[in-house]
């Protein structure tokens, strides 16, 4: 069933603490259940995609964000005779590592570590949480998860250097991922894309006119949904344009990948790896039109004054709750102060914080910063 360039199970390189064989699950499905079973997995629930929870209950989190990536790539793997297991785990574990606060909570905590000289990434967050933090098992810290899945959840959205990553020299920094990991990022783009025009509307932050105005591919879309059911509600004629650009999507990125595959002469692992650049990829009309309603997103929904008050928020919680534990490092919790005698202090109140959920660390501010 798998393609000659898929990931063999039987081919991982294995875990860093021997384990048995398990009777009935593979190595990668038994990844993937680990991921599922990590509190890290759980947390995501209550972490902000893009809207929180004042607009409405039915939006996005963290969690059902994850859940949609996962039945994206699980279709496209299918296709694609990809090792659909290790896609699942990936895709499950792809957002691990995100602080509260999406995208404002990420930026505030990484301007936070660099008045430190360090950084924060999510992608290098979730290794440390699968490789450390989580305890659950008795014989070793972290998950134990396959080379495979750890190699995933570090390069499937960008390139590390050698050079500045020391630390990840295992992790075959010269090399692309494998297209399990690859097709992750762009079924996240498809994944967010579809759904913050979806919940932008459902929030009347976005009017159909608008979406149609700013982004071709959907006013071509709108228009078909418009032609083939004339008398639909405007939501549900918004809804048939969404799930047919979500399909463009997802057929193009599959057959362009096999094409490129081809093109490649990529016939094993191997070669996927050993290939100049990534093969998943959107053909590039369908990439330019990613592109534009990526740029719509940003000037129309992710940065208006109407979700600023939150962004700010958002920024002053992580920056002075940073600042009160920098200054009284007492005030961490037992095993972060533990922490603190081995590794930098700001590392240590950045994983703290990049841990939690959004209404853990609303409950800390007030405790510490008083409000
Ligand atoms: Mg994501």
């Amino acid at each position: 069933m798998l393609a000659d360039y898929a990931v063999r199970v039987e081919d991982s390189r294995g875990r860093r603490h021997f384990e048995p064989p398990h009777a009935y699950r593979n190595g990668f499905q038994r990844d993937r259940d680990r991921v599922v079973h990590a509190r890290a997995f759980r947390r995501l629930e209550a972490k902000t995609q893009v809207f929180t929870r004042r607009y409405s209950d039915h939006f996005r989190n963290r969690l059902t964000h994850t859940i949609e990536v996962a039945q994206i790539s699980r279709t496209i793997a299918a296709q694609l005779g990809l090792n659909a297991d290790l896609v699942e785990a990936l895709a499950l574990a792809h957002d691990l590592g995100h602080p509260p606060f999406g995208h404002a909570g990420e930026k505030a905590l990484d301007a936070a570590m660099r008045q430190h000289g360090l950084a924060f990434d999510h992608n290098l967050h979730a290794l440390r949480l699968v490789e450390d933090f989580e305890l659950r098992y008795a014989a070793f810290r972290g998950l134990n998860l396959t080379f495979e899945v750890r190699e995933g959840i570090v390069k499937h959205s960008h390139d590390y250097d050698a050079k500045d990553h020391p630390e990840l020299a295992e992790y075959l920094l010269d090399q692309r991922p494998p297209l399990e990991a690859q097709l992750i990022d762009l079924a996240d783009e498809i994944a967010y894309n579809t759904a913050d025009l979806d919940d932008g509307y459902e929030a009347r932050l976005l009017t159909v006119e608008q979406i149609a105005e700013g982004v071709d591919l959907f006013a071509r879309h709108y228009r078909e949904a418009k032609s083939r059911y004339p008398n639909a509600a405007k939501k549900l004629a918004f809804n048939e344009a969404l799930k047919s650009i979500f399909d463009e999507f997802v057929g193009d990125l599959i057959a362009n990948t096999a094409r490129r595959v081809e093109a490649a002469g990529a016939h094993s692992l191997e070669d996927v790896r050993r290939h100049t650049e990534r093969l998943a990829a959107f053909s590039p009309p369908v990439e330019e039109a990613r592109r534009r309603l990526k740029e719509f997103l940003y000037e129309n929904l992710y940065y208006i004054p109407a979700l600023a008050t939150e962004k700010e928020d958002a920024e002053r919680i992580i920056r002075e709750l940073f600042a009160h534990w920098m200054e009284e490092p007492g005030d961490l919790p037992r095993n972060y102060r533990e922490k603190s005698a081995v590794e930098p202090l700001p590392r240590v109140i950045c994983d703290y914080i990049a841990g939690m959920t959004d209404p853990f660390i609303f409950q800390q501010y007030k405790k510490y910063c008083g409000e």
